[in-house]
């Protein structure tokens, strides 16, 4: 049985590129390793429309470098104001893959998200008749929810009854992190799949805790037990075609990570160089632990897992109709 897996171009199918300065500092890292990447719409304002995202793959591909055979795949930002129209211009642009749904508050830059899943059920019933998936933040925003159950509770809450109420829709469930989510996705309807990210699968919460807080180890949803991390694992590893890899990347400036005042933050394709050499680092497609000084462990994810996410996205679809 190997006991290794290089992949040697692979899609990330969760990925946050920032703007401006960030953006540019940031791209070249994750077009050196992988072919494409669903781009997360959370900047500031924003990317709520079809134009606006159009204008940021502009300023992606702007910042590559020069030659840098890379895609970039469009989500746009669900609100409580996204017409079903928007869907329609989405679907037609060819360059959307997916409407994210960020619960209002859950994570960063989430303030301008969804404050009642009802007020969304129009424009989610184009998005299930045209074939345009839900990236979802699976996290309640209740205060008076213990932060490790936050998961497990939107579950209950908003996904179990979404998925009934549409059943035809296509629901990406972004980076799992606990048992409870793996067996949601693997058990669920046909049309739901998941993301899942390094960190998750390589850590549990301890790693928040070893020798004092360690602020480099927060990220939104926050790491969870040894038990969701071996499910993960198993999911990763397993004969699901439901999972996928999403790096979640998000780079932050190192300002704003400091034991002070610490915003949640994985950087995984950039990692390596922001870093402290005793920190783990996670590159694309393997993981390293450069605190042992011990040879790349193998990266947890089938080779064949990116063959399957495309046909779920409609943007080979799109480009077919449109006639190029
Ligand atoms: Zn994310």
């Amino acid at each position: 049985m190997p006991d290794q897996l290089i992949l040697r171009r692979p899609d990330d199918w969760h990925l946050h590129l920032r703007d401006g300065a960030e953006l540019k500092s940031v791209v070249g890292y994750t077009a050196a390793r992988f072919a494409r990447a669903v781009v997360m719409p959370n900047l500031v304002p924003p990317v709520t429309t079809v134009a606006l995202a159009q204008a940021y793959r502009d300023r992606i591909l702007a910042a590559l470098p020069a030659g840098a055979p890379f895609e970039p795949l469009m989500t746009l930002y669900l609100t409580d104001a996204t017409t079903p129209a928007e869907i329609d211009v989405a679907l037609a642009s060819g360059i959307i893959c997916g409407v994210k749904l960020y619960p209002a508050g859950a994570t960063t830059h989430s303030e301008g998200g969804v404050t009642r899943i009802e007020r969304c059920h129009a424009t989610l019933e184009r998005m299930q008749q045209l074939g345009m998936p839900l990236q979802v933040h699976v996290e309640v925003t209740d205060p008076s929810v213990d932060v490790f159950e936050r998961e497990a509770r939107f579950i209950d809450r908003v996904l179990v009854p979404l998925t009934r109420r549409f059943t035809q829709l296509k629901i990406v469930f972004e980076h799992v992190t606990t048992r409870a989510a793996v067996e949601f996705v693997r058990g669920g309807r046909a049309g739901i799949a998941a993301t899942i990210t390094p960190q998750h699968l390589l850590e549990n919460r301890n790693a928040l805790f070893v020798g004092g807080l360690r602020p480099h180890y927060y990220c939104l949803p926050v790491l969870k037990s040894e038990s969701d991390r071996e499910a993960l694992v198993e999911a990763a590893t397993g004969a699901s075609a439901r999972v996928f890899l999403g790096t979640d990347s998000a780079p932050h400036a190192r300002a704003s990570s400091t034991p002070k005042s610490s915003t949640p933050r994985v950087t995984s394709s950039a990692w390596r160089d922001l870093r402290a050499s005793t920190e783990p680092t996670f590159t694309a497609g393997r993981a390293t632990r450069s605190a042992s000084g011990s040879s790349a462990s193998p990266g947890p994810y089938r080779s064949g897992s990116n063959s399957v996410q495309p046909s779920w996205f409609p943007i080979a679809r799109a480009r077919s109709l449109a006639g190029h």
